[in-house]
């Protein structure tokens, strides 16, 4: 069965980027991937789609029609969009039999996928039937203030908790800079809170009393540093995926069991 690579982020964080340099990689290992784009609000996508929620929605005319913002225009259009996944499902059925791997590219804004019905919709069908991994890319520039670190990590943990799937956090963009401090301030608790003394914002203490928290979700996450723009950091980004999906046999899937 093919590895469903579910690709979510922060608007900015490289997704569309990463989701090109994925194929790329996957066609040069002789193993082309089918690519899906949920995201109905891009103007252009650097890969070709094999299914591309634009053909069946137009965002800016369900905006229109509904009298919408951009918000509330792509929520509406996906949410159109899944009332037809079963037939999304059944074209990623038909080519599974010589798939190793199927991405997913999901909206700019990352709420409008991972908290509303539709996004848990396609996730959970898309997990009940092949092993599926997120894909949580990180902006690592942007992420290099103990402030703004800790808060992506809440909301990765977020995600992760409401999923249950196997995750990857892809620090990406490491060409602009190295991931090594954020791999510190995870596995050395002393570092971290040492940073977040610099803060002298009103975030310095809630970031320090966050950390704590996040202490128990470092521990169960795979970290790969990447660039979606140079390639680098490819052979660890497959090295954590064939983890998570050892990970979605032997935890997810025999829990997924359990409440069927
Ligand atoms: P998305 O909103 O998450 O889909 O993000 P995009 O893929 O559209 O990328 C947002 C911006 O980040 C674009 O200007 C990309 O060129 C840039 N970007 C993406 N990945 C990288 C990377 O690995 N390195 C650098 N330097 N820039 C990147
Ligand atoms: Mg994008």
């Amino acid at each position: 069965k093919p590895t469903v690579l579910l690709v979510i982020g922060m608007a900015g964080s490289g997704k569309t980027t990463l989701m090109q340099r994925l194929n790329a990689h996957l066609h040069a290992e002789k193993k082309p991937p089918y690519v899906l784009n949920f995201d109905p609000a891009v103007a252009n996508l650097p890969y070709t789609a094999n299914i591309d929620i634009r053909d069946t929605v137009k965002y800016k005319e369900v905006m229109k029609q509904y009298n919408m913002g951009p918000n509330g225009g792509i929520l509406t259009s996906l949410n159109l969009f899944t009332t037809k996944f079963d037939q999304v499902l059944n074209l990623v059925d038909k080519r599974a039999p010589n798939l190793d791997y199927v991405l997913v590219d999901t909206p700019g804004q990352i709420e409008v996928f991972t908290w509303s019905a539709s996004g848990t919709i396609i996730t959970e069908a898309l997990a009940a039937s092949y092993p599926t991994v997120v894909v949580y890319v990180v902006d690592t520039p942007r992420s290099a203030s103990p402030a703004t670190f800790i808060s992506n990590m809440l909301y990765a943990c977020s995600i992760m908790y409401k999923t249950k799937l196997p995750f990857i956090l892809a620090f990406n963009k490491v060409d602009v800079k190295p991931h090594d401090f954020a791999v510190e301030w995870m596995t050395d608790f002393e570092a971290f809170q040492e940073a977040a003394r610099q803060d002298t914002t009103y975030m310095a203490s809630l970031t320090a009393s966050m950390s704590l928290v996040l202490e128990e979700f470092y521990k169960t996450l795979r970290v790969a540093g990447l660039s979606a723009i140079s390639g680098q950091g490819m052979d660890g980004f497959f090295q954590a995926v064939d983890e998570a999906v050892d990970e979605y046999w032997t935890e997810y899937l025999p829990a997924l069991n359990k409440t069927m």
